[in-house]
């Protein structure tokens, strides 16, 4: 399953897991942590947390390999010394030696180590919760065509036991489809089921690979309320209708956009649907995978980008991944609170829990706020400047958005400045999704509405999550303001054709790596896992090549926004934990910050560009213990 945006797919998740999210926190965390231990000798993955090292244990020492520190003072040295949870020194051999006598010493045997990988924006939790629904994705080696999909559905809905079992799917694609464009409209599903009857039909639930968008069946409008014809129209989202000769006929075609819209089905779903996954233990083990998963890709830090959005509550998602790494091994994290902040539109009240921002644990920082401005672009619902092409409107006016579409604007600019001048007043960065060019104005907006109370925001690090399609006038403007960008530069790889199609020649104007770096902005490189794998190299790859790999013809888009390896090397370590608040912790390789390390086959920085991503991981340490080891090696042998 290859989504394409997660950043709001996740309300599903939360009212869907109702029946764990339901009961007190404490009681969920018991059960996690019971389940887990029970079930802990069935499971590699249970038992893979490191063990901790006996007081006094000797120093480690790293030596004959390439040691990069991503540091410009210092960017290569013979020998680096570990002690504890710490990093020691880096230096020549013999001083490293010197420094720490009787030190094991570990032979790299021509291996490149550096800084563990920092990946600034990905989602562990709603990852963990929405991985048992039916993929509707695009599937490597398959064709992904509608008949495809379809007979995917068709089989979920003659292999559910009854009428009333729903069937819940994600990852569904409209832009990858490589017979064209098409939409699962109500229409489509009647055809599946052979009747309009919604009693006969299942409650079906399929949310698109960015979640920005929902698509349900009769059954689901007839719990939710929505009507056959004149659906409601609520701020900040659409319930989509049929058009005929670009009129719009009124008539619901069961397509849902962003959340305002997304909740009256989500209603349905969550009054009637119990138990998506079914238990604590297929939550502890999802959440226990993707952790591993993490580790073993290089990754010694992750940023929650959206914590509290599943489960409803950050300290809940908070204390599921801190039991869930009592038992496996797991990345150190940031993160980014989940703000709700569609009930300010609703109620003009700020029901929102406000906490301080918290970066005295090192294993999991508290650091930013997150908001929304708009939807996905490839979901043609990022909030552009202009219209989509006409080539867009083509693909998605019968069903779905009309005439002359710019996308959705999620909140205003007044709502998205009050929300981040509170944040920012509280001391709290602000990390905001923004994907089109008007909607990174309007975040662009609120950011310098909220300098103006607190002038000392810089310090903040605001950010513009995926900052997808940016003008040379933004990037002066956020140069001004002290905010800064972390692109998902898998676009370029997975969407890039088809944002060519969507966007015309602004699509040039995608992930505009170069540009950013050489106005002096601190970029960052993320996944939005599930969005694109949590693999640092693949995204180094991408960044230096960008080379459109899902493209027939393989182009490139925007040669000129190509950046060198070691810049795309920063944008994962130094830059990304500087980006999340824990720069002072990790990111380089120096005396004094904590002994996160990733150890590689080869060298990035001399590896065939179109062969980065293949590198392989060769061993992992977060905090001064190996996580994950590919093969035995040296002193250290696989646990
Ligand atoms: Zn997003
Ligand atoms: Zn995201």
């Amino acid at each position: 399953m290859l989504p394409n945006c997660a950043c709001s797919r996740f309300d599903v998740a939360q009212v869907a897991f109702a029946s764990l999210a339901g009961k007190e926190a404490d009681d969920l965390i018991k059960e996690l942590k019971d389940t887990l231990e029970r079930i802990r000798p069935d499971y590699p993955v249970l038992q893979s947390a490191p063990l901790p090292e006996p007081p006094g244990a000797p120093a480690r020492l790293f030596y004959n390999g390439i040691i990069r520190t991503m540091r410009d003072d210092l960017p290569l040295v013979e020998a680096l010394v570990i002690r504890g949870t710490d990093i020691l020194g880096v230096g020549t051999l013999q001083a490293m030696r010197d420094l720490a006598p009787g030190a094991r010493e570990i032979d790299l045997a021509g291996r490149t180590l550096m800084p563990g990988f920092v990946d600034p924006h990905m989602h562990v939790v709603a990852s963990a919760l929405l991985a048992p629904g039916l993929g509707l994705g695009p599937v490597a080696g398959e064709a992904y065509t509608f008949d495809s999909v379809k007979a995917k559905l068709r089989q979920a809905i003659q292999s559910a036991p009854s009428v009333n079992d729903w069937i819940v799917a994600t990852g569904f694609d409209s832009s990858r489809l490589s017979d064209g464009w098409q939409n699962i409209t109500v229409d489509v599903l009647d055809d599946l089921f052979g009747t309009k009857d919604p009693d006969q039909q299942n409650p079906v639930y399929i949310a698109s690979g960015s979640g920005h968008t929902t698509y349900a069946s009769r059954r689901v409008l007839k719990m939710a309320g929505v009507p056959e014809y004149d659906p409601p129209q609520p701020d900040g989202g659409k319930i989509a209708t049929f058009f005929e000769d670009e009129k719009d006929t009124g008539r619901t075609s069961g397509i849902f956009i962003e959340y305002p819209a997304q909740k009256y089905v989500l209603a349905a779903l969550s009054a009637n649907h119990q138990g998506f996954p079914e238990d604590a233990k297929t939550l502890g083990l999802n959440l226990a995978e993707i952790l591993y998963t993490a580790v073993a890709s290089g990754n010694t830090m992750v940023n929650e980008a959206a914590l509290g959005i599943a489960l409803g509550s950050a300290a809940l998602e908070k204390a599921a991944i801190e039991t869930v790494s009592i038992f496996t091994a797991r990345p150190r994290f940031a993160s980014a609170q989940y703000v709700n902040q569609y009930q300010l539109g609703q109620t003009g009240a700020h029901k929102v829990q406000w906490d301080q921002p918290n970066l005295s644990d090192p294993m999991f920082l508290q650091q930013a706020i997150k908001l929304f401005a708009d939807g996905s672009n490839q979901g043609v619902t990022g909030l552009q400047r202009e219209p989509y092409t006409p080539w867009a409107r083509i693909q998605t006016e019968r069903d779905y958005l009309g005439v002359d579409v710019k996308g959705n604007q999620n909140l205003p600019v007044s709502a998205l400045s009050t929300l981040v001048g509170i944040a920012n007043g509280l001391g709290w960065q602000v990390i905001t999704h923004a994907n089109g060019d008007a909607a990174i104005d309007n975040i662009l907006a609120a950011y310098q509405a909220s300098n103006e109370q607190h002038p000392d925001n810089g310090a903040l690090r605001n950010r513009v999550e995926h900052c997808s399609i940016l003008h040379d006038e933004q990037i002066d403007l956020m140069v001004r303001l002290g905010v800064v960008p972390s692109f998902l530069i898998q676009h370029v790889a997975e969407w890039g054709y088809v944002l060519k199609k969507l966007l015309g020649d602004r699509a040039k104007l995608l992930d505009r790596c170069a540009s950013v770096e050489k106005a002096g902005l601190r970029f960052s490189l993320h996944s939005d896992y599930t969005v694109s794998p949590l693999e640092p190299l693949r995204r180094v790859q991408t960044a230096v090549t960008r080379i459109m790999d899902l493209d027939p013809d393989h182009g490139v888009l925007s040669a000129d926004e190509r950046i060198s390896v070691v810049s795309a090397l920063k944008a994962q370590t130094i830059d990304a934990a500087w980006q999340c608040h824990a720069d002072q912790y990790v990111g380089t390789l120096q005396a004094g910050k904590l002994a996160d390390l990733v150890i590689l086959d080869s060298d990035p920085c001399t590896c065939e560009p179109t062969h980065i991503g293949d590198i392989k991981v060769s061993e992992t340490w977060v905090n001064g213990a190996q996580v994950f080891c590919a093969a035995p090696h040296g002193e250290v042998s696989a646990a």
